[in-house]
């Protein structure tokens, strides 16, 4: 399924304060929320250069950046107002907000779903409440657990964010907090290793040595750890890290430390893609000087070959084998493979 977003942005609005991680206006390159007629005039703005969407299979304009279900019932009523308008016109199918999951109670929800939102994305960070009190996130791993079963039993597609690296987490917390996720059956996920903005309070805690921020190694080798415990319960992660340039999503700009790579999910998915094989492979025990032949899906082509080739370097070590061959191959689900030995 495809999804198109006309986004706006409203940095912080609605937060009960700042956590230790975060700088929306930064992350989303606008440092001010914008009025009602703002996002009236931006929203008009957006659609005016013709952008539709008609491609994808749902089209929603998404309220990102803060808490909205925070925001005072009126100010959201205003809000939603605005982006009704294009429902109606058929525009867009729905409505989208993020919100944090201790504001997701049954008024709010039967708010949410008289404007026609169809989905809500909860900042869940973390199910470990040693490392939410540690990120000052202000709420409890129940909360989450809650919010998500009563949006989801409300109606709503229920989208969860979870970060990697939080100050506590010593990797462990991330896996768990992935498998206890997965248990509630959120509709998608969205993972970020945590990166440090200039100004927050863990730009305080780098420079103090409290908090040290994952290597790009690290933050590569447990976001797969990671993927790979989500997508086995069949539920897509459809964002993995920050975007590196600014656009239209979440943006890596000004940031101080941390696992940052203009292609961060591209280098998880290849490590997860990678030690999928490995582990299908490890069972063949193959002949040296034999071909291995792998069939994947034409979109998981660049997988196998993995950044500047080095998944099949290190697959072709690793297997014995004399030389891989990578055939495309449409019925192969994608993130998997099938292998088969060839006599050279
Ligand atoms: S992480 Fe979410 S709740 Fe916390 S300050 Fe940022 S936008 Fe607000």
């Amino acid at each position: 399924m495809s999804v198109w977003i006309a986004p706006v942005f409203l940095p912080h609005a609605g937060c009960p304060h700042r956590c230790v991680f975060c700088d929306q206006g930064r992350i989303w390159g606008s440092p001010s929320i914008p009025s009602v007629e703002d996002v009236r005039d931006r929203l008009a703005r957006f659609f005016e250069t013709g952008a539709r969407g008609f491609e994808a299979s749902t089209r929603q304009i998404a309220f990102y950046g803060g808490s909205f279900t925070m925001l005072e019932p009126s100010l959201q009523e205003s809000y939603l107002a605005v982006a009704a308008a294009y429902v109606r016109k058929g525009w867009v199918d729905s409505i989208r907000v993020s919100t944090r999951p201790e504001a997701l109670g049954a008024d709010q929800l039967s708010l949410l779903r008289r404007w026609g939102v169809a989905t809500i994305e909860i900042g869940v960070q973390s199910l470990s409440d040693s490392v939410l009190e540690q990120t000052r996130r202000g709420h409890k791993a129940q909360d989450s657990i809650e919010a998500i079963k009563r949006a989801k039993k409300a109606g709503f597609e229920v989208g969860a964010q979870i970060m990697l690296g939080l100050p506590g987490d010593r990797g462990r917390e991330s896996l768990l907090t992935a498998e206890r996720l997965c248990s509630l059956r959120p509709d998608f996920v969205r993972l970020y290793p945590v990166v440090v903005f200039e100004g927050t309070e863990l730009a305080f805690r780098l420079r103090s040595g409290q908090y040290r921020p994952l290597s790009l190694e690290d933050a590569v080798s447990l976001a797969a750890q990671v993927l790979d415990a989500i997508e086995s319960y069949g539920i897509p992660v459809v964002r993995i890290g920050l975007l590196h340039a600014p656009g239209p999503g979440p943006s890596s700009e000004g940031v101080l430390a941390g696992p940052v790579h203009p292609a961060f999910g591209y280098l998880v998915r290849c490590r997860l893609y990678l030690e999928r094989l490995a582990r299908a492979l490890s069972s063949g025990g193959p002949a040296k000087r034999e071909v291995l032949r792998l069939r994947v899906h034409p979109r998981d082509r660049c997988l196998v070959y993995g950044h500047k080739g080095t998944n099949l370097a290190f697959l072709t070590e690793v297997s014995g084998a004399r030389r891989i061959e990578v055939q495309n191959d449409e019925t192969v689900p994608k993130g998997r493979a099938v292998h088969e030995w060839i006599r050279a």
